[in-house]
Order: C-alpha cells, then sequence, then structure tokens
C-alpha cells in the first residue's frame, strides 16, 4: 500500500473532501450501505460518544457550557451535545464533512417551525484545521483524530489543544496495545489505497506525557472495542 500521511495533512484534508467523506459518511450515519467491517466500526465510534457524553454528563449538566469540538466530522458528537445545551463551536479540516454536519444539526435541532427548543443553541460550524483553532473553551473533545498523527507531532496537537481548553479535554485515540490485533485487521479497515491515508496508534503513556508537560494530567479513562475498532478515552484536566 501506497505510504501516504506521514504530517502530510494535506492528504487527510483531501481525503476526507473526498473517498474518506463518503467511506465515513456511511459509516457515521445509519443507512444499510454498510458492509460487516463498517457497521462493527459504526457500533464501535457510537460507543465512544456514548462513552464521552456519559464521562462529561457525570461531572454536571451541559447547558450552558462551551465546547471545541476538534475535527467533528459530521457531527456525531456535536450534535447530542447541542441537545443538552451545550455551546457548541465544531470545526473540522475538511469542507464536506463541516458541511455535512451542519446539515445533521439543523435536521436534528431544529423543530418543524424551524426554531430550536429553548435553552438549545445551534452548534457554530467552521472548516478549520485544529491548530489554526484559537480563544478558550471549558471544554475541549477531540475525538479519534489523533489516528492521523504520527508520534512526533501527536505532543504540538495536543497541547495545542489543552491550551484551548480551560477545564477538561477528552481525547480519544486508538490505543498501541492493539497493535498487532490491529494490523491483523488493518486490511479490512483500509481496504485499497485509494480508500488509504495511515492510521498511526498512540501507547497511552505517550499521551499521558504529552498532556503531563503542558500541565495536564488525566482523570478518566475508557476503553471501547468492538472487534475492529479500539478506542482508548481519556479525560484530562490541569493538574
Ligand atoms: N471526531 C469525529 C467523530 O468522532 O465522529 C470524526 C472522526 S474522523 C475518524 C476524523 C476527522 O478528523 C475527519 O473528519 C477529518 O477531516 C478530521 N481531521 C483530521 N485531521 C485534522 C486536522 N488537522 N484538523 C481538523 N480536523 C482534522
Amino acid at each position: 500500500a501506497e505510504e501516504v500521511g506521514g504530517g502530510d495533512k494535506e492528504v487527510v484534508r483531501q481525503y476526507f473532501n473526498n473517498d474518506g467523506f463518503q467511506r465515513w459518511r456511511r459509516i457515521y450515519g445509519d443507512t444499510d450501505e454498510v458492509n460487516k467491517v463498517q457497521k462493527d466500526i459504526r457500533l464501535g465510534h457510537s460507543k465512544t460518544v456514548e462513552n464521552v457524553m456519559k464521562m462529561l454528563l457525570d461531572e454536571g449538566p451541559l447547558s450552558g457550557v462551551t465546547v471545541c469540538d476538534a475535527g467533528c466530522g459530521t457531527g456525531c458528537l456535536s450534535i447530542p451535545l447541542a441537545k443538552e445545551g451545550a455551546v457548541v463551536a465544531a470545526s473540522d479540516i475538511s469542507a464536506a464533512m463541516v458541511a455535512e454536519a451542519e446539515k445533521q444539526a439543523r435536521d436534528e435541532l431544529l423543530q418543524s417551525n424551524g426554531e430550536l427548543s429553548p435553552g438549545l443553541v445551534l452548534p457554530k460550524f467552521e472548516v478549520n484545521d485544529l491548530e489554526s483553532l484559537n480563544g478558550k473553551y471549558h471544554t475541549v473533545v477531540c475525538l479519534d483524530v489523533l489516528i492521523h498523527y504520527p508520534q512526533n507531532k501527536a505532543d504540538a496537537m495536543i497541547a495545542h489543544l489543552a491550551s484551548l481548553a480551560n477545564d477538561r479535554l477528552i481525547l480519544s485515540f486508538a490505543p498501541k496495545t492493539f497493535y498487532y490485533d490491529l494490523l491483523k485487521r488493518v486490511g479490512e479497515l483500509f481496504p485499497g489505497p485509494s480508500k488509504a491515508t495511515r492510521a498511526y496508534l498512540h501507547a497511552e503513556a505517550d499521551v499521558e506525557r504529552a498532556l503531563q508537560k503542558v500541565g495536564w494530567k488525566i482523570r478518566k479513562r475508557g476503553l471501547i472495542t468492538t472487534q475492529f475498532y479500539f478506542s482508548r478515552v481519556v479525560e484530562a484536566i490541569p493538574a
């Protein structure tokens, strides 16, 4: 298979505006146009979203809480956050993803009269590379995006996300412990060069070290696994 990616953001952007957009929109959606592997990834990812919503809600209601959803994809997390009354800033490097997320958010959040339920705010959507984000949010979340970052780029990425958060940062990544498992399955995960970007797995210790370097510590951990999907979720807070 072609070795693409590395730190090549342009490749990732291209992928998620084209083949990757089509593929992941189906996986993250609810139609039948998915094969068995994709269906399994859909299930795993939806468990990650549930797990993160629970982690967040366990600390109190989200109404009025500002949340930055970096690399929002089709809005799988932004939309449930908005349904809880969070004030969401959702962004993604892919314009196609952002357009889809915005469409889905309007479909799901607006009532038939075109208005929002009282207390809800439509997420603010933006096409943006997460390194270019600025501002301060109560909470920053970044789900299943680290897979596009080699470890030497991940530290700076984690540091930047932490700098945007006042109270907590939630990250999910494919843990390196499952490397050999994943290798066996990677053929099915990324079937063919045209559909592939490189997938980077991360050791939990490396992510933890990157957080510690900028004065953050892990408060909660979750692990989501299905047959073809592995995701470690960590919630970090200022140390
Ligand atoms: N976070 C979403 C979720 O869990 O439903 C989407 C996860 S999807 C596997 C990865 C997303 O990260 C894609 O939508 C991709 O465009 C986005 N992405 C990758 N690199 C990015 C970057 N440097 N800045 C912003 N978004 C990025």
